[in-house]
């Protein structure tokens, strides 16, 4: 018997028919999205959606912040399970993609948690920071373009509460990180997170392998 599952395309979808409850408006801003060029790579898959609506519950974060809207699916999962009076800070580089998730925030009634930031993730941070001072955010969810991962981590934790969460995505970067061959910016990325975690004090751990790689990095208290 393997020691490890091998995730097939029958066993992914016997999880999804066994723990997914994605609503209408979810299913139909996924499937708004797929049709985009390069969309169904770039989303959030429906279980892992589920899973960080599940980790603000878990965490019961009152703010959120996360980088790389996209489409806004992961926002989505995410404000559903703020408080009413909860906030989530997303931003993305481009108006063009979050501006399709707009109405679908509308229509789960969420969209007023909602505060968007358009620009390049490195200032909105900084600007952040400025703004609001450290250990605002009770969760960050890093999803960004991946060359910029190591800074992105290094300002999150300037910005998560000491016991707050970051999650980041795509840690195993579509098995690429373990295969020598591929040596691009993106990959080398989050190559280098996945070293700066693994030897961070600061932090306890947990690499999950669902979607496409999830770190669960949980800032220790002083
Ligand atoms: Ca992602």
């Amino acid at each position: 018997m393997a020691d490890q599952l091998t995730m097939s395309p029958q066993l992914l979808d016997y999880v999804r028919d066994f723990s997914l409850r994605e609503d209408d408006v979810l299913r139909e801003l996924r499937e708004e999205t797929a049709e985009l060029p390069g969309g169904t790579a770039l989303q959030t898959h429906p279980e892992e959606g589920q899973f960080l609506s599940l980790l603000v519950r878990l965490t019961g974060a009152a703010a959120v912040l996360e980088l790389g809207t996209y489409t806004g699916y992961s926002a989505l999962c995410m404000a559903r399970a703020l408080p009413v009076d909860g906030l989530l800070v997303t931003c993305d580089i481009t108006d063009r993609w979050p501006s399709i998730g707009v109405p679908y925030w509308k229509r789960a009634g969420v969209a007023d948690r909602v505060e968007q930031r358009i620009g390049d993730a490195v200032a909105v941070l900084g600007e952040l920071l400025a703004e609001q001072g450290p250990a605002r955010f009770d969760v960050v969810f890093i999803d960004a373009d991946k060359a910029n991962y190591p800074r992105y981590y290094e300002q999150s934790l300037e910005l998560v509460r000491p016991g707050g969460l970051i999650v980041v995505d795509n840690t195993l970067f579509f098995g690429r990180v373990a295969d020598p061959a591929f040596t691009d910016a993106d990959t080398e990325g989050v190559r280098a997170l996945n070293a700066l975690v693994r030897d961070d004090d600061r932090v306890e751990v947990s690499m999950l392998t669902i979607a496409d790689g999830v770190t669960l990095a949980r800032r220790k208290e002083a």
